[in-house]
């Protein structure tokens, strides 16, 4: 990672939250709260200007004063305020009927529910005519089904639902939250190959609001799909196959070759033109991130795990000159490519100025998906016990490569490449054999945990 980046996290790790164990996807909201404070008066003139009553009645009716529209675009991300800036909310499938409640500069504030609303790129919304109207979802029928490589749950609904924010509050439920919605299910169709789903409850909530709660039997990753306007599809990642027995998951792995069957991708960070952060004497960070990847990906095969890297020369994947990420999203590829079952991306951190830079030690471990916390923490500790580096830990943070895989995946910054100490040490083999060691006695322990 780039000095400037780790600056911003650390500036946004001093807000409550962060360094939280719980993984509740949703960290501090809001970054500053001068702007917090300016948006706020902003909005308070928009909305006097808007309308005299912005009263709401019930969770069914917005503030008066909106316009209908409807989402155009495969996936818009909703936003916790008016920027690329702001935290993600959910993602909003096409076809999604809002109300545009304001705007500010390019973006919209859009209204789901009396408690839920938030902010989406104008240009991704088509206004609708003012005789449209506002149709509540309802869910009627769910089948689970089992797939080659994943269990795949239909919600069927009424009219286009949308892609729910989900919450965890404990690392086996998942919680999604339907706004706009009625619960009228006419059944829950369970599948008796299905080793991962052991329970959904539907209900209402309130008058427009439905949870339902999915007990899992334990969790690999998954992802929701708005297939059509009239079906949600939740795909759970089905564990890799060696780990099931007769359908049921069987946790006993052979000790002569404990990683048999697992999938692992290794993605040395940055490469090529992208030198990534430069020490005091000048290493490279991509030099240190292959050499790394590579010393781990051998003690991987050797443990009969399937290794794949993301490069293993010094290049970019994509024309250097193009968009970062286009860059991230190749490397995403090759993991959904050759069917990972783990992704660890490696770098070395640093910080952009010269005297925090040069002090500066620890090990961070980035998550973005649930699923991948306990795996963050498995990796997080044995890199500390064998580099002997500061307890740091694990960050929840929205990074490209943690955040777009499904399955567990991690970006390790294992230690500071900008401390002139630690850069020495990183020339030699040792040292890097060292962090190697401590990724893959990290993935072990997860392994095992299973
Ligand atoms: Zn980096």
């Amino acid at each position: 990672m780039k000095g400037k980046s780790m600056y911003s996290m650390i500036n946004s790790l001093s807000q409550a939250g962060q360094f939280s164990k719980t993984g509740s996807p949703y960290p501090p909201k809001i970054k500053d709260s001068i702007l917090k404070f300016i948006f706020s008066l902003l909005l308070a003139f928009l909305s006097l200007t808007l309308t005299a009553s912005s009263l709401y009645a019930s969770d069914q009716q917005a503030p008066a004063g909106f316009t209908f529209a409807v989402t155009r675009l495969q996936r818009t991300t909703l936003r916790v305020g008016p920027s690329t800036q702001y935290d993600r909310l959910a993602e909003l499938p096409k076809g999604l009927n809002v109300k545009v409640i304001s705007t500010l500069g390019k973006w919209s504030k859009i209204y789901l529910s009396k408690n839920f609303s938030g902010w989406i790129k104008t240009d991704s919304l088509k206004l609708l005519p003012a005789s449209a109207s506002f149709t509540t979802v309802v869910l009627k029928r769910i089948k689970i089904t089992r797939e080659l490589h994943d269990i795949r749950m239909d919600v069927y609904e009424s009219s286009p639902g949308l892609m729910i924010p989900y919450e965890w509050r404990h690392p086996k439920i998942l919680w999604l939250t339907f706004y706009n919605a009625k619960s009228a299910m006419e059944g829950i169709y369970y599948n008796p190959k299905d080793p991962v789903i052991e329970d959904v409850q539907v209900r209402q909530k309130s008058s427009y609001t439905v949870l339902m709660k999915i007990d899992l039997a334990h969790l690999y990753g998954f992802k929701m799909i708005q297939k059509t306007p009239h079906q949600l599809l939740i795909k759970f990642q089905l564990p890799p196959p060696f780990l099931l027995k007769r359908g049921k998951l069987n946790l006993r792995t052979s000790s002569y070759s404990p990683l048999k069957g697992w999938r692992i991708c290794l993605d040395p960070g940055h490469g090529g033109k992208d030198t990534g952060a430069v020490g005091p004497t000048g290493l490279e960070e991509k030099t240190v991130t292959l050499r790394t990847a590579k010393i781990l990906g051998k003690m991987l095969q050797n443990n009969g795990a399937l290794v794949f890297y993301t490069r293993t020369t010094d290049t970019s994947l994509t024309n250097p000159n193009g968009p970062a990420a286009a860059e991230l999203q190749a490397r995403v590829n090759v993991a959904k490519k050759h069917h990972a079952n783990l992704f660890i991306s490696i770098h070395f951190n640093s910080k952009p100025t010269l005297a925090k830079a040069r002090k500066a030690r620890g090990t961070f471990v980035y998550y973005y998906q649930p699923q991948s916390l306990n795996f963050a923490w498995d990796i997080c500790r044995n890199v500390e016990n064998e580099t002997l580096e500061p307890k740091y830990g694990v960050v929840f943070k929205s990074l490209y490569v943690v955040r777009e895989l499904d399955f567990p995946a991690v970006l390790v910054e294992s230690c500071y490449i900008s401390n002139p100490v630690t850069e020495a040490e990183l020339r030699h083999y040792s040292y890097l054999k060292k962090i190697a060691y401590g990724i893959y006695r990290g993935i072990l322990q997860y392994v095992k945990s299973r």
